[in-house]
């Protein structure tokens, strides 16, 4: 099927051209104007960016939480990150839901055996300095305190203090308008395009970022399998979420309920709205949500609270997670294309992203001052094997309309 996009007479000229406006594409934008890049943001969808992972997402900055299921890469990310969103957060011209209240984690008596393995894990993987910090033992009465709608309800708990949450969809809003008052330009709707698409619609770009989340999936096929064949270098992983809207629970943070086979959590958002979530299903199916799932999410919820029960269910989401497979962020950089690729950011995208995207700028900028070596910057140094040098096809090459940016 052709692509969507309408061939434009006039050229413009840009530092960057970013391909998708999800987390990484509109991070990415604000932190080029801000250092004073021309940037054009090239979307396949419209501004409110709900044909990406981002929209989607709960949006949980829990390095501790997600140690116990991920590596000890991610959570070095995650805690840069943090820092990063508590000061960028106060630089966005209009307010955006951050708080820094802590994962509050329970359990069903029944479910008790999970407690060891979640905090075992934990305890493989993050710096025991942090464990020791941030995690913290509940009776019911401390459940209660830190919860009161949870009072009485769970005899133990887990606090892990200090882990974030933002509202994903107010944080969109405010990084492309701030964006766009300091000039990035957009395209919207542009259809399923690639680095090859930008000079039929009028782009002319020193530097191409692609942040196209599971859109890139082309350009990530080179992984080298067992017997040596090509096997996918990014998959998606879907994920189911509900947002429901419950003024009667008031929870203050992200709640876990650990379970063996349906683990949830919920996240609060301003508004007594909640993302309920989310399955973690191997395909690449991104058909509506399941009966079974809505059953799975809904049913936690309600054994959690049972005022989940009047809840109203206003989405049932539908999303594929980015995902390489070693499950960690990577940027690619084409030094003779001219071509970033920022990808991989999985289930922890809101957790990283300000650390990964930050590399990944700083590689964008090193090329348009004209380093030979731009791979090598010194986030390269700061979290080995994420950035990497790569030659891709000629068909990506760029005719170069480089800057420098100061
Ligand atoms: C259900 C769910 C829950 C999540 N919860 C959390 C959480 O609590 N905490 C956390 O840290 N992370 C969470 N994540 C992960 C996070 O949302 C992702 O890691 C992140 O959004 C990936 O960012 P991205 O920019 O790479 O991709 P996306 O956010 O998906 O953005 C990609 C953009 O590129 C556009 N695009 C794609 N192809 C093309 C093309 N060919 N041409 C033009 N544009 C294109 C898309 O329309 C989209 O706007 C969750 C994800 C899901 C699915």
């Amino acid at each position: 099927m052709p692509p969507a996009y309408k061939p434009m007479t006039a050229v413009q000229s840009f530092d960057v051209a970013i391909l998708g406006a999800g987390l990484a594409g509109r991070l990415s934008a604000w932190l080029l104007v801000r250092a004073g890049a021309r940037v054009a943001l090239v979307e396949r969808g419209g501004p409110d960016g709900s044909g990406s992972a981002a929209h989607v997402a709960a949006a949980m900055l829990a390095p501790l939480a997600e140690s116990a299921i991920a590596e000890r890469r991610i959570v070095d990310l995650g805690i840069a990150s943090v820092d990063l969103w508590r000061t960028w957060i106060q630089e966005l011209p209009e307010p955006v839901f951050f708080q820094e209240d802590g994962t509050l984690v329970v359990w069903h008596t029944r479910d008790r055996s999970e407690v060891s393995l979640f905090t075992g894990r934990m305890r493989a993987v993050a710096p025991p300095e942090l464990v020791q910090a941030r995690l913290r033992a509940l009776d019911g009465n401390g459940v209660g305190q830190i919860e009161p709608a949870l009072a009485g309800r769970f005899p133990q708990g887990l606090l892990l203090q200090g882990e974030g949450q933002l509202d994903n969809r107010g944080a969109m809003r405010a990084l492309l308008s701030c964006a766009i008052e300091e000039g990035l330009h957009c395209v919207w709707e542009a259809g399923e395009i690639d680095a090859d698409a930008l000079p039929a619609l009028g782009i002319k770009a020193g530097v191409v970022l692609d942040c196209r989340g599971l859109g890139a999936r082309a350009a990530w096929t080179d992984a080298a399998g067992p017997q040596g064949q090509a096997l996918p270098g990014l998959r998606g992983l879907r994920g189911e979420v509900a947002r429901v809207h419950a003024p009667d629970v008031k929870l203050h943070r992200p709640v876990r309920l650990l379970h063996p086979r349906y683990p949830i959590y919920i996240a609060p958002k301003p508004n007594d709205l909640y993302v309920i979530g989310a399955t973690e299903i191997e395909s690449e199916d991104d058909s509506p949500m399941s009966v079974r799932s809505a059953l799975e999410l809904l049913s936690a919820a309600h054994s959690l609270h049972p005022a989940f029960g009047e809840a109203r269910v206003l989405e049932l989401n539908v999303q594929r997670r980015p995902t390489r497979p070693d499950h960690l962020p990577a940027i690619r950089v084409d030094q003779q294309s001219r071509v970033v690729r920022v990808n991989g950011l999985y289930r922890h995208g809101w957790l990283i992203a300000p650390a990964v995207t930050e590399a990944a700028c700083h590689v964008v900028r090193a090329m348009l001052d004209g380093d030979p070596a731009a791979h090598a910057v010194p986030a390269a140094l700061r979290w080995p094997g994420m950035i990497a040098p790569v030659h891709e096809p000629a068909s990506n090459v760029l005719t170069g309309a480089g800057g420098t940016l100061h």
